[in-house]
């Protein structure tokens, strides 16, 4: 059933999504000297015009992070997931119950996933999931760009 966050998860919440927005910032601010191993390390070709878009998107991902209500955040224990969104929908976002065990911090962390869910919004991009995790190493070009996890993954090799 959806309910409303408890008031300890709402302290989990928002630290996580200040950590999001902090890590949208340095994707943002980032060299391509930075950006650029790791795009490549993603087997995706780090030529100027795709560093930038990112950095747009990560823009539009902090954006819309930033906008998003704590109030309008749910958890929802009967969906075996980290979280899901409603792709039209960017006032809204649903934790499931793998949410609130995930890792603080470095890959598949709880900030990590606001970023995750945030790119399916079509305000960011409207992404898709293609494959999870170390799947997404088997993903085309054209899939790796527009998978969900290849953007939390991006924002999560900016957590150290
Ligand atoms: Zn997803």
């Amino acid at each position: 059933m959806r309910q409303d966050l408890t008031i300890g998860q709402k302290v989990v919440v928002r630290r996580a999504k200040a950590r999001a927005m902090a890590l949208c910032q340095l994707v943002v601010q980032s060299k391509d000297e930075e950006l650029g191993p790791i795009v490549q390390s993603l087997n995706l070709r780090p030529a100027t015009s795709r560093l930038n878009g990112l950095r747009s998107e990560f823009e539009r991902i902090g954006t819309a992070l930033s906008n998003l209500n704590i109030n309008h955040v749910q958890y929802d224990d009967q969906e075996k997931c980290f979280a899901y969104v409603y792709p039209t929908d960017p006032t809204v976002m649903v934790l499931g119950n793998q949410y609130f065990t995930a890792e603080r911090n470095g890959v598949d962390s709880v900030p990590g996933v606001l970023i995750h869910e945030a790119s399916h919004w079509q305000i960011v991009r409207g992404t898709d999931d293609h494959a999870y995790g170390d799947d997404i190493y088997t993903l085309s070009s054209t899939l790796m760009r527009n998978n969900a996890d290849t953007i939390e993954r991006i924002a999560e090799a900016f957590d150290k």
